[in-house]
């Protein structure tokens, strides 16, 4: 069979992810392999570990990257803490939050789902009432930036209620580390865990993840043994942990490679300045995106810096635009999943695709399609409205 050589073309990736990746990872990605118990390896996971625990501002010795993405991440998350009859909070208000409780429901859990509407986020009263009348409750879980819909999760309130009714609290970061402030030990998260495609700029292959010692408790304390072998906590801290090391799975070599220098540029940049260009760059994407009338979902202050969804008016045939967008620009942005199919764009600005740079490019070639549509009268209102929030001062 004769396959051609491939090249493929040249894209901006503005969806939910993966995001554009850095010329240094890449180059990372093509570096000679390592045995997986090389001790020259072995030293590099140690500097992997340290620096997840940087970007999640922990102290937690248990900080690693599990093998897969960061589904593989949330079914780790629940695979080690949940055990058949279990009851565990899922704050539902977009897909991930129902991937979430349906993952808890194939471990033998009970799912008891505080819902919001898509776009909103989950209300800590909410949260309260059911831990108040339920059981004892194992765990809450709760996706910080819902990818489905734009929603920015406050995270404080809930792991007090976490506290005050003794459950672990479980936290969904895929979207927010590396963009905005994930702040573990600060706010006593007990089980977190993201994916390097987002806003860590990383291809997509592993997914961080890091355990509290109050989780680590829990695990060890299990009745039945973790029902995933493969993603078993227990058995991989055989290999992560310092003085053991002992194979349990063919670490993803080049995979690793790519996580340390993708977290080398975070530490570089610093953890305040990288969250505050992504606020700038969101906040002057929101602007431009308004004048052209597409407005976020989610109300002011709950709106994810690294990913805007904003509703289409109905008579833009948002699938052809998209296709558009794609086809003569080059440029990816998402669209909605569920209920929200053909009525929103999720456009992400995560890692190196938050720049002014996109955001700008982005504007103009949604200025264009809508100008030659009849749906804008006047040319570069949405690029002036941006530029006006890249005058601002820093
Ligand atoms: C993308 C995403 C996931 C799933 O990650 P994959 O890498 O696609 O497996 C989980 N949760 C959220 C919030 C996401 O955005």
């Amino acid at each position: 069979m004769a396959v051609k050589n491939f090249i493929p073309p040249r894209r901006l990736l503005l969806g939910p992810g993966p995001s554009m990746v850095h010329p240094r990872v890449l180059r990372a990605l093509s570096t000679p392999l390592l045995g997986h118990l090389d001790p020259v390896f072995l030293a590099i996971m140690d500097e992997i570990q340290a620096l997840l625990r940087f970007v999640f501002q922990t102290k937690n010795r248990f900080t690693i990257a599990v093998s897969g993405t960061g589904s593989a991440g949330m079914e780790a998350s629940i695979v080690n803490i949940v055990e058949p009859g279990d009851s565990v909070i899922v704050g539902v208000n977009g897909v991930f939050g129902m991937r979430w409780a349906s993952v808890v429901e194939r471990c033998g859990g009970k799912a008891l789902r505080v819902e919001a509407p898509w776009g909103q986020i989950i209300e800590p009263d909410a949260v309260e009432q059911v831990l108040q009348r339920s059981g004892p409750v194992k765990a809450v879980a709760i996706v910080h930036a819902e990818t489905s819909t734009g929603a920015w999760q406050p995270l404080e309130p809930i792991s007090q209620l976490c506290r005050k009714h003794d459950s672990l609290f479980l936290v969904d970061a895929v979207t927010s580390l590396g963009g905005a402030s994930v702040e573990i030990d600060q706010w006593n998260i007990d089980v977190c865990y993201s994916a390097t495609q987002k806003c860590l700029s990383c291809p997509p292959g592993l997914s961080p993840f890091t355990l509290s010692d109050r989780a680590l408790a829990a695990i060890k304390a299990r009745r039945v043994p973790c029902q995933s072998w493969y993603l078993d906590m227990a058995l991989i801290e055989g290999y992560w942990a310092e003085g053991t090391r002992a194979y349990h799975h063919t670490a993803p070599i080049s995979m690793l490679y790519a996580l340390r220098e993708a977290l080398r540029l975070v530490e570089e940049e610093g953890l305040s300045g990288r969250f505050a260009r992504h606020q700038r760059n969101s906040d002057a994407l929101i602007a431009g995106l308004t004048e052209l009338g597409l407005e976020p979902l989610s109300p002011i202050g709950h709106r994810v810096p690294t990913l805007t969804c904003v509703t289409v008016p109905a008579h833009i045939p948002e699938a052809e635009i998209r296709a558009n967008l794609l086809s003569t620009y080059g440029i990816e942005v998402g669209g909605g999943l569920g209920p929200l199919k053909g009525k929103v764009w999720r456009i992400g600005l995560m890692g190196e695709s938050s720049t002014e740079a996109h955001v700008l490019t982005l504007l103009n070639a949604l200025e264009t399609l809508f100008l030659r549509s009849g749906w804008l009268s006047t040319p570069g209102v949405a690029l002036q409205a941006a530029s006006q929030i890249y005058s601002r001062r820093v």
